[in-house]
């Protein structure tokens, strides 16, 4: 019972219950009991502002209504000091506070500050801002769990698990476990090792044996575990984790809650197994709804708060971050199986009450304020925050209070490309000269042709793209899957002794050696041991197909060209040694893919997977880098048919280089050899010289130290060109 002494007082309350409602009216009817309502004159005297309409109905309460002081307070009439900064994502505005609160000198009397986080992820970027001249923070909000590296490091795990091909694990999936802060911090070495292991190697696939034999920590993280024993297997390693020696207390802190909420699933699991696709989706349900409540010494330091932690509490400073719409006001949550019209008509909270709850949470916390900063993300990004909250747009068109606003912005200009140019000093002469030793191939000089600046950026200092690892067959891995199938092909033919002949018996059950042939070139590319069944999925079984196909109208023909012998054969190191100069020679030649020879017609023969076309206009044209349709194949073979008259000095033989090319092949009529101005090249012997005339001026060039290494004038080539981002092309 109430007496003068202790009376019964309800304070600061708002958004009433039906429960708190009929307890307040009857301490108030049969108690006298007394009610502090905490409005303002701004809100509750404006129908159109949301956060007065509870203390507008209350108001007309038949009991709670006298409660009420006549007039609200008006503590907006008095003005503020009111800052409004817009910030390009949300990760700069902890960056911009702590430059504010330095520059501000706001630092000394930090318990007058409140910094209000309607985002709880960007808690850690504000710890990590904030100066480290502050002396104490206080933070009071719950940290979601979601935002916790063990959430992410437990939920690649799910991935991993739930993505295995017959107990081995992909890739994709391996690599964010070993990228994962936790994992490098435990075995720092072999996670490095792994990864450029797996991307080098070209690794689609590992398995538990593999990773057993990469230490303790990679067994113990890569075993593979049942889906009985997965909550098991993922208790362990949270114990794993949080007792190694570089857990800070925070992370102990997150382990602990992780543990907690694992084991809850295993309670509620009760020893059955469950699907890992719907252990993870209620794993990430539970995760979600979970936070880490933080709390500290109230009374100390910079109070760090979420929205709902700043009822009833007044600061001199008040800044709040991320005011964007779906953050502050929050964006509108059903929660509930009941549709609105229904709530609705029944009187439960809907929506609009949860909006004006928060309307009245901001616009309390700024009513006894002096210093207000609001910070808002300019960029709204697919983290679904939105545009400037409309709280903001109240208060500047509105309060009526003056204010300042400002934009962050990174002044973007439109910088002109300068042309790059390399001169071909000392250093680089060096460079160049390696080529007395090291091929100049075909396809370097092809380079050469496209892009003088491309050619030294590739070609003389190496500068190389990052590797990936390439699980999906493109056009690349097509080739060279069909070329490892043409050499297996002929070379398992090849006679300990004597001639390398090709008869038509070699040609049959062709279909049969083919399936066996691509299994050994897709073993061969993956790195895959012998011992391992070779599984093909989607895209790869359709380049398999095709790499079959292609293969088999290539042997059609071949058999169609019986008997023939073979003279090399991916034949590396064809090259030959040209003096340039009396002083210096270059090393000309590369890797051929096939010679062969019928009585005195030698084919020197390039396949080729891509769009290449068999017809080109002239020598001179194979040269000519203004021409828009220079067939760097053609170039490709012609010099090949060059070094081989040059390294074989025969008479009397008729040279062909040719393509076999995919865009030929398939058609009807398809003759090897190549066509020059629409006649085809039975014999390349009388143009050899020409070529040679020219390959020696693109050479001249190549080694003249006044021709620097400029970019190509034709922007088209820079299309597919990996130095685009250098030349600003
Ligand atoms: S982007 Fe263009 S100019 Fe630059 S290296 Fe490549 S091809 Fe040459």
């Amino acid at each position: 019972k109430a007496t003068i002494q202790h009376p019964f007082i309800f304070a600061g309350f708002n958004a009433l219950t039906t429960a708190e409602e009929k307890i307040m009216s009857w301490f108030v009817e049969h108690q006298q009991a007394r009610v502090f309502w905490d409005e303002d004159e701004f809100y509750v005297g404006a129908e159109h502002r949301e956060a007065g309409s509870f203390f507008r109905l209350y108001r007309k309460h038949p009991v709670l209504g006298k409660t009420f002081q006549p007039e609200p307070a008006s503590h907006f009439s008095k003005p503020k000091q009111l800052h409004i900064y817009g910030v390009p994502q949300k990760a700069g505005q902890p960056k911009l506070l702590a430059q504010q609160l330095i520059d501000q000198k706001l630092l000394a009397d930090g318990e007058s500050h409140v910094i209000v986080l309607p985002d709880e992820s960007l808690l850690m970027p504000l710890l990590y801002s904030l100066p480290v001249g502050i002396q104490s923070i206080n933070v009071t909000m719950g940290y979601p769990l979601m935002s916790t590296p063990y959430f992410s490091l437990i939920d690649f795990l799910f991935d991993l698990h739930r993505n295995k091909r017959k107990d081995e694990f992909y890739y994709r999936n391996i690599l964010p476990v070993l990228n994962h802060p936790y994992l490098h911090a435990l075995a720092p070495n072999i996670v490095v090792e792994l990864k450029d292991f797996i991307t080098k190697n070209n690794q689609v696939y590992l398995d538990e044996p593999f990773f057993q034999a990469k230490g303790e920590v990679m067994a113990f993280f890569f075993r593979n575990v049942s889906e009985e024993d997965f909550i098991s297997y993922l208790l362990d390693v949270v114990n794993r984790v949080a007792t190694s020696s570089a857990q800070g207390l925070m992370d102990k802190e997150f382990a602990f809650y992780f543990h907690r909420i694992i084991t809850r699933l295993q309670t509620l699991l009760n020893n059955e197994s469950m699907e890992l696709v719907m252990l993870q989706k209620l794993f990430r349900q539970i995760a979600r709804a979970e936070k880490i409540p933080f709390s500290g010494e109230p009374l100390k330091g910079i109070q760090v708060m979420g929205v709902l932690e700043t009822r009833n509490l007044d600061f001199d400073h008040v800044h709040v971050l991320s005011l964007n719409e779906g953050l502050w006001p929050a964006s509108p949550r059903q929660g509930s199986y009941l549709p609105h019209s229904i709530r609705k008509a029944y009187g439960l909270p809907t929506y609009v009450h949860q909006d004006a709850m928060y309307a009245y949470l901001f616009y309390r916390l700024l009513q006894r304020s002096e210093h207000v900063n609001l910070y808002y993300n300019t960029e709204p990004d697919v983290l679904g925050t939105g545009e400037m909250s409309r709280y903001l747009y109240q208060i500047m068109y509105e309060a009526r209070w003056p204010y300042t606003k400002k934009i962050l912005y990174s002044s973007v200009s439109l910088r002109q490309a300068k042309p790059i140019s390399i001169p071909k000093d000392a250093k680089v002469i060096e460079r160049l000269r390696q080529y007395n030793k090291k091929e100049l191939t075909p396809s370097t000089l092809n380079t050469y042709l496209e892009c003088r600046l491309r050619f030294y950026f590739k070609n003389l200092i190496g500068l190389r793209e990052a590797e990936e690892v390439e699980e999906a067959a493109d056009a690349r891995i097509f080739g060279n899957l069909f070329h490892d199938v043409m050499q297996f092909f002929y070379a398992d033919l090849k006679p300990t002794k004597g001639n390398w002949e090709i008869r038509q018996e070699h040609f049959a059950e062709v279909e049969k050696k083919l399936e066996l042939l691509v299994d050994r070139a897709y073993r061969k590319h993956f790195r895959l041991p012998d011992s391992k069944k070779v599984n093909y999925d989607g895209q790869q079984w359709i380049v398999n197909e095709m790499v079959k196909k292609m293969a088999d109208v290539v042997l059609q023909h071949d058999l169609a060209y019986v008997p023939f012998s073979i003279d090399m054969l991916e034949e590396e190191g064809f090259n030959t040694i040209f003096p340039l100069t009396a002083q210096f020679s270059v090393l000309l030649g590369g890797k051929i893919d096939r010679v062969d020879r019928k009585e005195n017609v030698v084919r020197i023969i390039d396949y080729k997977t891509g769009k290449d076309e068999n017809k080109f206009a002239s020598i001179e044209s194979l040269f000519n880098r203004e021409d828009k349709k220079r067939n760097k194949a053609a170039f490709q073979a012609l010099f090949y048919a060059w070094v081989y008259a040059r390294r074989k000095k025969e008479e009397g033989l008729q040279l062909q280089p040719g393509l076999i090319n995919r865009k030929e092949i398939f058609k009807e009529k398809f003759e090897y050899g190549l066509v020059m101005d629409k006649h085809p090249l039975k014999d390349v012997t009388p143009f050899l010289p020409e070529f040679e005339n020219h390959l020696v001026q693109l050479l001249t060039e190549l080694f003249d130290p006044r021709q620097p290494f400029d970019q190509t004038t034709d922007e088209k080539k820079c299309g597919y060109c990996p130095y685009k981002e250098i030349c600003g092309r």
